[in-house]
């Protein structure tokens, strides 16, 4: 059993099916980017995970232990939902003084250090005044002080800049390397991710399509430049090729095995020139999962 995890859950407003035996893996210590196209069922299978919503049917559960109404599974976890609600009032000040008073591991300390990290943000002022991004840096500033085994973001870097967006994923992969904290953020963009998840599950009308840890993936599928001193030459159908370009005489071969099998299969072809090409997490989902799946090539969409 995973960390945390949904077992066919299914979820209906009204007649409206949002979740649909939708089955979600989380280990210990990963950080799981859940995408997904506008309206897939990402919010609602999140509020599912910290306890918001009860399930229809299927199952949640954190470390084996049912999560709805039980107060010390919700204890565990942090969440940022997509739509912020602050008190009326309320300076970023205020909020942390409120934190700190219902949760118990909350950093005070933690909280002063990074104040340099928001220098942008006045601690004094009402929140409600600030820009829907900083409002989001503010959230963010809090939950991680909360010091949460588990932290679960909801499309939190929409409205951040590039350089807050950075700044973020610091203190976010910081934290996991050294709490082992246990990580959920969804984004409509599986760009966004890029950078910071290792595993990268799928969703798509309720469903979960697919799960995958990205070293896997990338371990399985390799990008070789290759140029030869006359044409293309005729491969073996057993070569695991499933792309191939040309430009002038330097040929792109997408590969499905590691770079290193890869070069020894194309060395008895004698290229003039060989090298491996780094691929972007976008190339991996289109090559190895199929990118005329329109699931798939809607989550490039920016
Ligand atoms: P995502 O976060 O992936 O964009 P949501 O989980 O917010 O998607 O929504 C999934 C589907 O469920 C959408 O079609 C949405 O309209 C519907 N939905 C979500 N919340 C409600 C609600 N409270 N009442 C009725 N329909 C809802
Ligand atoms: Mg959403």
């Amino acid at each position: 059993m995973s960390f945390l995890e949904t077992d066919h859950l299914m979820k209906f407003f009204d007649r409206f099916c949002a979740l649909d035996h939708a089955s979600l893996h989380v280990e210990k210590g990963s950080v799981y980017g859940l995408v997904g196209p506008n309206g897939a069922g990402k919010s609602t299978i999140i509020k599912h995970l910290t306890g918001v919503y009860k399930p229809d049917d299927g199952t949640v559960t954190l470390d084996g232990e049912p999560v709805y109404e039980n107060p010390a599974a919700k204890a565990r976890m942090m969440y940022i939902p997509d739509n912020l609600y602050y008190f009326q009032q309320a300076s970023t000040r205020d909020m942390m003084k409120f934190y700190q008073g219902i949760y118990p591991n909350f950093s005070t300390e933690r909280y002063e250090k990074l104040k340099d990290i928001f220098s942008n943000i006045k601690e004094k002022q009402n929140i409600r005044r600030l820009s829907k991004g900083m409002q989001k840096q503010v959230a963010f500033w809090l939950a991680v002080c909360t010091n949460p085994d588990v932290l679960i973001l909801d499309e939190p870097i929409d409205g951040l800049d590039p350089v807050m967006r950075k700044q973020v994923w610091n203190i976010l992969l910081d934290d996991v390397a050294m709490r082992g904290t246990t990580v959920l953020i969804s984004s409509h963009n599986l760009r966004e991710l890029e950078d910071v998840c290792d595993h990268v599950g799928i969703m798509h009308k309720g469903k979960v399509l697919m799960e995958h840890s990205l070293s896997d993936l990338q371990g399985n599928i390799s990008k070789i430049q290759i140029v030869f001193e006359h044409d293309l030459p005729e491969f073996s159908e057993q070569l695991p090729i499933l792309h191939t370009t040309s430009v002038g005489r330097i040929h792109t071969l997408i590969m499905q095995c590691s770079a290193k099998t890869a070069e020894e299969m194309l060395s008895e072809y004698h290229p003039l020139l060989m090298d491996p090409l780094p691929l972007t997490l976008e190339e991996i989902f289109i090559y190895e999962l199929g990118g005329n799946d329109y699931a798939v090539k809607e989550l490039f969409l920016d």
